[in-house]
Order: C-alpha cells, then sequence, then structure tokens
C-alpha cells in the first residue's frame, strides 16, 4: 500500500498546550524520574504567556491548556488565567490534582472552563507508588472540591499500564460514574529514555475496552470532539462516558494542529519528534511574535508531512514528558 504524502498546510494555530513549568511534586515513573535534575533556568513569565496567546488568538487559536510539569506549583496561575481570559479563547487545564482544593475555585472565577485530572488508582498503597510518594486523599479532595464549585467538564486521565490498571478499572469506572466525570485512559507512551518502559509494561487499550464491554455491556460510540485525540463511548450501565486516547494502537496523528510552548520558550510540534522552534527571542514584542507565525504553520505543516511519510512507529527519546506537558 502507497503511503500518502501530501498532507494539507496547517493554517492556524488552533489549540495550544502551554507548559507552564517542567517542575513537579510528584514523580510518576513514566513521565519524569528523579534522574532528571530540573534547572532553575528560564521559566515563561505571565507576561509572555498573555503576549503568545494575544498574538496566536490573532490568528486563529480556539484552546489554551494549561499544563506542566505540575501547572498549579505555578504562584501566579490564577493571575495567568485571568490575563489569557480576556482573548476570547477556551481555557483547560490539566493538573495532578495535589493543589486543587485550595485552588479550584479560583481557578474558575479565573476563567478555566475545563479540567483533566490524573488519577491512575484508587488505592492508597498503589497510589503513592505510581506518583512518587502523592497522597491519594488529597486528590480526592481536590477532585471532590472541583465538582463542588460547578466544573461542569472534568475528566479524570488514567495511563493504563499492564499489570497495574487491570485491577483498578472496576474502582475507576464506579468512581467515576457517581461524580459524574468523563473517564479516559491513555496508552503508555515510551517518551524520553525512562527506566519505567519495557514492552511488558504496555496494556494496549483495545484491552480495557473489552474487559469493560464484557464485564458492563456495550460502548456506544460518541462522536469525536475535541482535539480528536480520545474516542470516547458512552457506557449506558454506567451513566459514563468513557474515553481511549490510543496513541501507540490507534495514532490520531492526520491533521494535526497541536502546537505545544514548553516552559522554557519552545514551540514544539509533535510528541514523536525532538525538533523544536525557540520562541524565546521573540517573546518580549508582539511584532516580533506576530513575525513568527508564519514560520510556525510552516514548520507544522512540514512535521505533519514528515509524519505522515514515514508512519508513527517512534516517540521522541531525549524530550521528557515532563517538560513537553503530554
Ligand atoms: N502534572 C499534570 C498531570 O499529571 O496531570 C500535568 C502534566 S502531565 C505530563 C499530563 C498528562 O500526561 C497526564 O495525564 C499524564 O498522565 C500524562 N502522561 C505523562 N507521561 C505519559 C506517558 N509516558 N504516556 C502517556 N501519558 C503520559
Ligand atoms: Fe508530574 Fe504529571 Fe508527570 Fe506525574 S504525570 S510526574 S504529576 S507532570
Amino acid at each position: 500500500m502507497s503511503k500518502r504524502t501530501y498532507t494539507p498546510p496547517v493554517k492556524e494555530i488552533k489549540y495550544l498546550r502551554i507548559s507552564l513549568t517542567d517542575r513537579c511534586n510528584f514523580v510518576c515513573p513514566y513521565c519524569r524520574s528523579e534522574k532528571f535534575s530540573t534547572p532553575k533556568g528560564f521559566e515563561i513569565t505571565a507576561d509572555h504567556i498573555e503576549r503568545v496567546v494575544k498574538v496566536f488568538s490573532q490568528y486563529g487559536l480556539k484552546t489554551v491548556r494549561l499544563t506542566g510539569g505540575e501547572p498549579l506549583l505555578r504562584p501566579d496561575i490564577v493571575e495567568i488565567v485571568k490575563r489569557i481570559s480576556l482573548y476570547g479563547v477556551e481555557i483547560a487545564l490539566t493538573t495532578n490534582g495535589f493543589f486543587l482544593k485550595g485552588l479550584a475555585k479560583p481557578l474558575k472565577e479565573a476563567g478555566v472552563k475545563r479540567l483533566n485530572i490524573s488519577l491512575d488508582s484508587l488505592k492508597e498503597d498503589k497510589f503513592r507508588y505510581i506518583t512518587g510518594g502523592g497522597d491519594l486523599n488529597r486528590v480526592l479532595e481536590g477532585i471532590a472540591e472541583a465538582k463542588k464549585v460547578g466544573f461542569k467538564s472534568i475528566k479524570l486521565n488514567t495511563v493504563a499500564i499492564k499489570g497495574f490498571t487491570e485491577e483498578e478499572i472496576d474502582d475507576l469506572l464506579n468512581f467515576a460514574a457517581e461524580g459524574g466525570f468523563h473517564l479516559r485512559f491513555i496508552e503508555l507512551m515510551p517518551i524520553g529514555k525512562l527506566p519505567f518502559y519495557s514492552e511488558d509494561r504496555f496494556l494496549p487499550l483495545d484491552w480495557v475496552k473489552n474487559y469493560i464491554e464484557e464485564n458492563y455491556g456495550k460502548l456506544e460510540p460518541l462522536d469525536r470532539s475535541g482535539s480528536g485525540a480520545s474516542k470516547d463511548f458512552y457506557l449506558p450501565a454506567l451513566k459514563l462516558k468513557v474515553g481511549f486516547i490510543k496513541a501507540i494502537t490507534e495514532p490520531f496523528c492526520e491533521g494535526c494542529s497541536k502546537f505545544r510552548l514548553t516552559s522554557d520558550g519552545k514551540i514544539h510540534f509533535c510528541l514523536r519528534l525532538e525538533e523544536s522552534f525557540d520562541l524565546k527571542p521573540y517573546l518580549d514584542d508582539e511584532n516580533k511574535l506576530r513575525s513568527v507565525v508564519g514560520k510556525l504553520l510552516e514548520l507544522k505543516t512540514e512535521t505533519n508531512a514528515f509524519i505522515t511519510k514515514n508512519g508513527f512507529g517512534w516517540f521522541a527519546e531525549n524530550s521528557k514528558m515532563v517538560a513537553l506537558g503530554g
């Protein structure tokens, strides 16, 4: 079968993930390892972030997802949200939930519309293991607070790990159903050379889907929405929305228009490639930022063409998920 070599040009920066910091209070072994010392170097400021969002909003920006590292470690997180909410973009946030208890309300008031919270286990000891010492109860309190203050869309993200996740599925489904959350499973991506990755830790999401259907009945497909990474289903038995992000077994790269800004000021075009564009020299000036948008669109188009031509069989080995922001 011949590979398609033409990919349509990317004409807008519709979706931007901003990694606010590469620092984190957790050490999930699939994302970072203590061996990485986090450099206390340059970190994008609230001014930079506002400027980028302002300029990109003139080039089609619709959604900004704030991520990290742990974005709630930024003392100016609420200010950042307030400032970028002035530009008509939808603001989403991905967090490990640890600091949510005190921050859910101010974040909602500042303009965060959608929350993704990572939750790999509902058993205290397993949660502690998979987060490198995290406190499950505190995260659950954060989730409850987010619900209480009225977030309409709360998604729980679970990375699927063989030998770990299988016995979590029932608890996670029931927890999500009781709370009215949307549960999403993510295939483990081998980004960066972390000792945790090995083939026998990979759990294909077809396994998880089959398990759910065998035990809870048919999953009904829902229309794709958002960035298109997740295939979403409705589970009538639990009145629950379940999503599958099959980054490995069913890559969703076609037509990708995601841009990532890392906390050291670089634009990344794809989780699969190391290449990035250093935006740092442009961050202090709106006109300079405007002048570089065309180049970014061109590089994104080239990245999509490269991926389409060369396939989806690898991930960036020398990048770090904790820096890229997922
Ligand atoms: N600290 C926040 C959190 O954990 O939600 C935000 C940053 S984290 C890098 C963003 C998302 O990436 C989380 O849902 C996390 O589970 C996911 N993630 C991290 N490493 C991953 C990997 N190797 N494969 C798949 N998902 C990963
Ligand atoms: Fe931190 Fe999130 Fe990575 Fe876990 S997944 S180490 S919480 S950045």
